[in-house]
């Protein structure tokens, strides 16, 4: 035999979630008894519930000799930038912001993170304000502060994009700062958010060793602009901040940014983007649709990715599910008094009794008032739908909603069910708050979901308004070979918030990659 074998098994769920089992199956699986191998190094997990009971499909490599050093980690180190000639601005400590700093940190360049919402700790003062007296502070919430949109969230971890190389890279340096080895190896890997704030300031606390530095409380209101170069920023305070490059990573919800740069003369767009509820069911359904088991023992709880084309007024468009929660929790994602906004949540073990998901649709250019808003149309948009939520459950945090056969049915709920949204929800009639062409789409789409998974589109679930920070209304373009803004030098605009990211894991991946361009333009 060669130092390592590369073993697949497919386990059932008791043997592959119990190490000791699994450890001697897959040895089993080698024709090895224990004791033969060395170390047995797990590759890959996932789950394979297409057959009568769901299987767990495993890939391993057992090694018989010790295995190198470099499968444990660390794998990156920092170095001192605190005397670095260069620098670089970077606004925004969302995953963006973070990696963009770690990036700069290893190719030399010193980084400046300035961030208007509180540290990871703090923060949590504000949301528990937001969820219990429905408080919004617009520099604090689940949007934002240290970590961004991304820290009180699900943490989940996979991306559509292709770059396995990259995206492993990412994986690796959160699990060295702290998270879970399991995210190296699960099909869908995910953190949970009870894990994620204690990986946030690990991650802060790596910028600030290394000699980086990290500013919260410290909101950006202005550019400092010599001609078309961008040379620094202007904080609330009225610091005036000036290095080699601005990183921009203020993510989707920033809109007195997006307002900024407009009034600035600084080119932005309107961009399609997603808009519509977050429906709430009970765990158990979706496990037993899933698994065909009403207990699902070992197995963690079942998730869904559902999509259904529809036409209304001769125009087709997706209806597709988005940012699914299993085991998780609504949690109220508005950034300024007088709208409503809903997300979703889980802890790492996926434990609540619920499951939510986001159900959306596109937002094309030709929904909105183009001619009136121009390129903050999209934004216009989402913001008077938001505070039409707010206005119609009555002007608090409390959440409009409607339960599911009702909706179908065109009916006003008499009777709400228990739900994970902690603030509380009210009895609406949903298709006021999105209009009559998002609400038939929306219908359109679960009456398909319903087909699809038994007793989803009924009255045992309900429909929570509104889904709308899918992605950014707004795109901040940028020369797709320096990554600068293609009219303003020295500005680099970056992830979700520029329209160049969707999630964690690509939204640091753009970050990674500005920092690179900051370096490559020196
Ligand atoms: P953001 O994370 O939005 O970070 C932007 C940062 O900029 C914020 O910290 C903000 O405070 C700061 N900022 C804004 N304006 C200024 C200013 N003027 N001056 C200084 N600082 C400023 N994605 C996933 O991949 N998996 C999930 O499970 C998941 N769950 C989510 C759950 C919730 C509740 C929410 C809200 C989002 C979730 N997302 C999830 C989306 C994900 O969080 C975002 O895609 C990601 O955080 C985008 O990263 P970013 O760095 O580009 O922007």
């Amino acid at each position: 035999m060669s130092e390592k074998l590369e073993i697949e098994a497919l386990l059932p769920p008791e043997v592959a979630y119990d190490d000791y089992a699994r450890y001697r199956a897959l040895l089993a699986a080698a024709g090895l008894q224990p004791g033969d191998a060395d170390f047995v190094h797990l590759r890959k997990r996932s789950i394979d519930a297409r057959g009568r009971q769901p299987l767990v499909r495993l890939r391993a490599d057992i090694w018989r000799t010790a295995p190198p050093a470099e499968l444990f980690g660390p794998w990156f180190q920092y170095p001192d930038v605190s005397r670095a000639r260069r620098s670089v601005i970077i606004v925004g400590a969302g995953p963006a912001g973070l990696f963009a700093a770690l990036r700069a940190i290893e190719l030399g360049i010193k980084p400046i993170v300035l961030e208007r919402g509180k540290d990871v700790r703090t923060r949590r003062r504000d949301l528990a304000a937001l969820n219990k007296e429905h408080v919004v502070n617009p520099d604090s919430n689940y949007c934002f502060g240290e970590g961004g949109a991304g820290t009180y969230s699900d943490g989940k971890l996979y991306t559509r994009s292709t770059k396995r190389g990259d995206i492993q890279r990412i994986l690796k340096i959160l699990v060295q700062h702290g998270a879970t080895t399991d995210i190296l190896v699960d099909a869908h890997p995910h953190i949970g958010t009870n894990k994620l704030p204690m990986v946030v300031a690990a991650l802060r606390d790596s910028v600030l060793q290394a000699g980086g530095e990290v500013q919260f409380d410290t909101r950006v209101d202005d550019l400092i602009l010599d001609g078309n170069h961008l040379r620094g920023v202007v904080t609330a305070a009225g610091v005036a901040l000036e290095a080699d490059g601005v990183i921009l990573a203020t993510g989707h919800s920033a809109r007195d940014i997006y307002e900024l740069l407009h009034r600035r003369g600084v080119r932005i767009e309107a961009k399609p983007f997603a808009l519509g509820v977050r429906v709430e069911h009970q765990q158990a359904l979706i496990d037993q649709a899933q698994y065909r088991r009403t207990d699902r023992g070992p197995l963690p709880a079942a998730s869904y990715s559902l999509v259904h084309q529809t036409q209304w007024q001769g125009k087709q468009r997706g209806v597709f599910s988005f940012c699914m929660c299993p085991g998780g929790f609504i949690v109220p994602a508005a950034t300024a008094p007088g709208e409503v906004v809903v997300n979703g949540m889980s802890p790492s073990r996926r434990d609540s009794r619920y499951a939510n998901s986001g159900i959306v649709t596109a937002i094309e250019l030709e929904d909105m008032d183009l001619p009136r808003y121009g390129a903050l149309a999209g934004l216009h948009l989402q913001q008077q739908i938001e505070q039409r939520a707010c206005q119609l459950a009555g002007n608090t945090q409390l959440a409009p909603a409607q339960r599911l056969g009702d909706f179908l049915k065109g009916k006003v709920s008499s009777e709400l069910l228990e739900t994970s949204y902690q603030p509380g929800l009210v009895s609406v009639n949903m298709e006021q708050v999105l209009g009559p062409g998002l609400a038939a789409r929306l219908r359109q789409g679960f009456e398909n979901f319903g087909r699809k998974i038994p007793g989803y589109a009924t009255n045992a679930a309900q429909i929570v308004g509104v889904e709308s920070r899918t992605s950014a209304p707004v795109r901040i373009p940028r020369d797709p070979a320096t990554l600068q803004h293609p009219e303003t030098k020295g500005l680099f605009p970056c992830g979700e918030g520029a329209g160049f990211a969707g999630g964690i894991v690509s939204a640091a991946m753009d970050g990674e990659r500005c920092a690179e361009a900051v370096f490559a333009g020196f």
